[in-house]
C-alpha cells in the first residue's frame, strides 16, 4: 500500500511507564508493524510521553519510539535523554499543550490527571480515556468541554469499551456512536461486570483484615497497584459506574453491576424489547486499548482471543452490598451529583495510599470513603477551582481518619 493511503496519527501517552501505558506502546508497535506490511491503514507517531518518576524506562521508550518531548510529574526525577523534558505537577497539561497531538491516552493514576484531561477536551483533542478518576471527579467539566470542542472520549476501560461496542450496534443506519453521547433510549439498563476480585468468596470478617499481598493478588486482571486495590474493594466498579454515567449520560436507575468471575463478558445492554446485547473478549487490556486507537476501524489484534472450547461456563451474580458497600456509595454519588464523585474519588485515593502504606486495615478503606461522602460538602462544583477545593477537602478529611 503506498504511504499516501496511510492515516498518520500523532499520539501522546500520559503514564507510559505503567500497566496501561506499556500495553499501549505494545499496541502501537503492533499496529505500526501491520501498517508497514500494508495490513492496516493507520500509522502512529508517538510525540510525547509522561511518567511520574521512572526516568529510566521513559528514556528507553523515547529512544525506541523516537519521541521528541518527555515529561516527569516529579520535579526531581532523574532522566538521561536527548529529548526535551518538562517537569513538575503541571507537566502533563504542558505536554498536551506543547505537542497538540491528534489523540492523547490518559493512563496516569488518580485525580492528578484532571488538568491534562480537561485541557485536551477543551482543545478538541481525542482522548483514549483510561484515567477514569479524572472523569469521576470532573465529568461535569470534561463532558461539556468535549461536546463544545468536538473532542471524543474513547473508552479504554474494558467495561466501557464493551458498552460502547454494545451501543454501537443500536445506531440506526449504521451511524457512529461517539462518546460522550447519551445511550439510545431503547437501552433500559447498562450493566457492567466485575470479576469480584480476590475476596469474592472470602468470609467478610476475614476480608476486612486482608493483607496488602492478598489484596494485590487479582484473579483475572494484571494492573497497577491502585487499580488492583480498587478492584478488591469494588471501589473500582463504583468509579466505573460514575464513568459510565458521564460517557453515556446514564442515570443511576439505568445502570447495574453483576459479578462475573470469568471476566469474559464486560458489559451488557438490556433493551426495552427484552433483548440484550453483550460484549465478550478475553481479559486482556490490549484489546480495548487497540480499539480506542484504531476506532472506527479494527485491525488484527495483539491481544489473546477467547478460547471458546476451554470456556466451561459464564457465571453471573448480584454483588452482596454487605461485602461490597462501595457500589451503593457510588450510586448515591451519581444521584447526588455536584462534587460527590470528586469526594468519593479523593477519599479513596488517600485511603488506598494508607492501606498500601500499612497504616489502616483493608476494611477501613471503604468506611473512610463512606464517611467522607457523608461529611464533605460538595454542592458547588461548577468550576475547576471548586472541584479542586472539594478534592482537597475530601483528602484532608480522609487523612484525618487515616491518622485517627
Ligand atoms: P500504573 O500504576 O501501572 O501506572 C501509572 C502510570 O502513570 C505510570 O506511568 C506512572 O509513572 C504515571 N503516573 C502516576 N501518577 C502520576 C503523576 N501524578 N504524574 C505523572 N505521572 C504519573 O497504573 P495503571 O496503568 O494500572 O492505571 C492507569 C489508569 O488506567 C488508572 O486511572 C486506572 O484506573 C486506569 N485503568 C487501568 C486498567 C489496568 O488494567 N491497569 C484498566 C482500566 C483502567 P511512574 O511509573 O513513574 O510511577
Ligand atoms: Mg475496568
Amino acid at each position: 500500500m503506498p504511504d499516501s493511503h496511510l492515516m498518520h496519527r500523532r499520539l501522546v501517552i500520559l503514564g507510559s511507564t505503567g500497566s496501561i501505558g506499556t500495553q499501549t506502546l505494545e499496541a502501537v508497535a503492533h499496529l505500526n508493524a501491520l501498517a508497514e506490511r500494508g495490513q492496516s491503514r493507520q500509522r502512529f507517531e508517538v510525540v510525547g510521553l509522561l511518567a511520574r518518576s521512572n526516568g529510566g524506562m521513559l528514556a528507553d521508550q523515547a529512544a525506541r519510539f523516537g519521541v521528541p518531548v518527555l515529561a516527569l510529574g516529579d520535579e526531581d526525577g532523574t532522566i538521561q535523554t536527548r529529548a526535551r523534558v518538562l517537569r513538575g505537577a503541571g507537566a502533563a497539561e504542558e505536554l498536551v499543550r506543547a505537542t497538540r497531538p491528534d489523540l492523547v491516552v490518559t493512563a496516569m493514576v488518580g485525580a492528578a490527571g484532571i488538568p491534562a484531561t480537561l485541557a485536551a477536551a477543551e482543545m478538541g483533542i481525542d482522548i483514549a480515556l483510561a484515567n477514569k478518576e479524572a472523569l469521576v471527579a470532573a465529568g461535569q467539566l470534561v463532558v461539556p468541554a468535549a461536546r463544545r470542542s468536538g473532542a471524543r472520549l474513547l473508552p479504554v476501560d474494558s467495561e466501557h469499551s464493551g458498552l460502547w461496542q454494545c451501543l454501537q450496534g443500536l445506531c440506526p443506519r449504521g451511524e457512529l456512536l461517539v462518546p460522550p453521547t447519551p445511550a439510545p433510549a431503547v437501552v433500559r439498563r447498562a450493566i457492567i461486570t466485575a470479576s469480584g476480585g480476590p475476596f469474592r468468596t472470602t468470609p467478610v470478617e476475614r476480608m476486612r483484615a486482608a493483607t496488602v499481598e492478598e489484596a494485590l493478588a487479582h484473579p483475572t486482571w494484571s494492573m497497577g497497584p491502585k487499580n488492583t486495590i480498587d478492584s478488591a474493594t469494588m471501589v473500582n466498579k463504583g468509579l466505573e459506574l460514575i464513568e459510565a454515567r458521564w460517557l453515556f449520560d446514564l442515570s443511576a436507575d439505568r445502570l447495574g453491576v453483576l459479578i462475573h468471575p470469568q471476566s469474559i463478558v464486560h458489559a451488557i445492554a438490556e433493551l426495552a424489547d427484552g433483548s440484550s446485547i453483550a460484549q465478550l473478549s478475553a481479559p486482556d487490556m490490549r484489546c480495548p486499548i487497540q480499539l480506542a486507537l484504531t476506532w472506527p476501524m479494527r485491525a488484527e489484534g495483539c491481544a489473546r482471543a477467547i478460547d471458546w472450547r476451554a470456556l466451561a461456563s459464564l457465571e453471573f451474580a448480584e454483588p452482596d452490598p454487605a461485602r461490597f458497600p462501595a457500589i451503593g456509595l457510588a450510586f448515591e454519588a451519581i444521584r447526588r451529583g455536584g462534587g460527590a464523585g470528586a469526594v468519593f474519588n479523593a477519599a479513596n485515593e488517600v485511603a488506598v495510599g494508607a492501606f498500601l502504606g500499612r497504616c489502616i486495615p483493608f476494611g477501613r478503606i471503604v468506611e473512610i470513603v463512606g464517611e467522607a461522602c457523608a461529611t464533605v460538602a460538595c454542592a458547588r462544583a461548577g468550576t475547576l477551582t471548586e472541584i479542586m477545593a472539594i478534592d482537597g477537602a475530601a483528602r484532608e478529611f480522609a487523612a484525618g481518619r487515616v491518622g485517627g
